[in-house]
């Protein structure tokens, strides 16, 4: 059996349709980078699939630059976090309720672990999910994705239906060593003038996207996985790109951190500290930053973390 290339990110175009696809799949960039981490395995899971959001949506949307998809949540998960640029660089991070027990993931989707409820009010609180994307030479900007499904594709599914009236098919999986994600989308019109026919055809294309399991998208490659599907479709799979887990942090965007404290907060940290020993919760790297390196660094210009 022809094995899926894992750190991967591949385009592919239905010959005589007006829909693209992609396929995503992390594994030693997904292992590096949760390595460090001891993420329960429900945790470990949705981080991948957010990663592997994060590489399909910013292969879709054309930029240079970074895509940042982030969940914030008042249940027992508060932060989870993929960013992706556009040469394949991923990084991502989960941040948990302090004081969850380690069975309190299971058995519950994405909307159930970022909704937090107070006793005294006994309703739930919802979380949010953004996608920024700032791109050189452009204003960032940020979108809210709203929270229209149990999962992280269902969810961005319907944003794509609302936002950009594009039908949308996304499938993402995920286990401890590797993710996966494939996305399917109809252009604007091109080649299909029938109205009709280009509406059933995405119907069928729909259809039998949606008869793939998680399972099978980690395990077939992208040839053996399309052909399966869509039989009867000529589709054209272009060259992969690699993927790679890559974090970006530096010393210049640990002080854009420490500035965006504010000025009084820093001031007393300085007071109590006379180096701040600050450690990148992305990748673990460790930075010593004094008072003089940071005036150093703001002068040089910093850089948002
Ligand atoms: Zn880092």
């Amino acid at each position: 059996m022809i094995k899926p290339m894992l750190d991967s990110s591949t385009r592919f175009v239905f010959v005589d349709a007006d829909v693209r696809g992609n396929i995503v799949r992390l594994g030693d960039s997904f292992k590096q980078m949760t390595a460090s981490h001891d993420y329960p395995s429900e945790v470990q899971e949705l981080l991948g699939e957010f990663l592997a959001a994060a590489l399909l949506l910013s292969d879709i949307i054309k930029f240079e630059g970074r895509l940042t998809l982030q969940a914030n949540g008042q249940g027992n998960i508060r932060l989870l976090m993929a960013e992706a640029t556009h040469e394949g660089a991923v990084r991502g991070i989960a941040q948990l309720e302090d004081a969850a027990p380690a069975d309190a993931f299971r058995d519950k989707n994405l909307l159930q672990l970022l909704s937090g409820s107070k006793p005294s009010e006994g309703k739930l609180v919802g979380g949010t999910l953004t996608v920024t994307v700032e791109a050189l030479g452009r204003e960032r900007y940020q979108s809210i994705v709203p929270l229209l499904g149990e999962t992280l594709a269902e969810c961005l599914e319907s944003y794509f239906q609302q936002s950009e009236q594009l039908n949308t098919f996304i499938r993402l999986s995920a286990d401890s060593n590797q993710a996966s994600g494939m996305l399917i989308q109809q252009l604007p019109v091109q080649m299909e003038q029938d109205l009709a026919q280009r509406a059933d055809r995405w119907q069928t294309i729909r259809v039998l996207a949606g008869t793939i399991t998680g399972a099978e998208l980690i395990a077939k490659a992208n040839s053996v996985l399309l052909q399966h599907l869509f039989v009867e479709e000529n589709i054209q799979i272009f060259d992969a790109t690699s993927v790679q887990f890559q974090c970006g942090c530096s010393e210049q965007r640990m002080a854009g951190a420490l500035v965006s404290l504010g000025e009084s907060e820093l001031a007393s940290l300085f007071e109590q500290h006379q180096t701040l020993a600050l450690t990148c919760e992305f990748c673990g790297a460790h930075y010593d930053i004094d008072n003089k390196k940071l005036m150093r660094l703001v002068t040089e210009g910093v850089k948002p973390h």
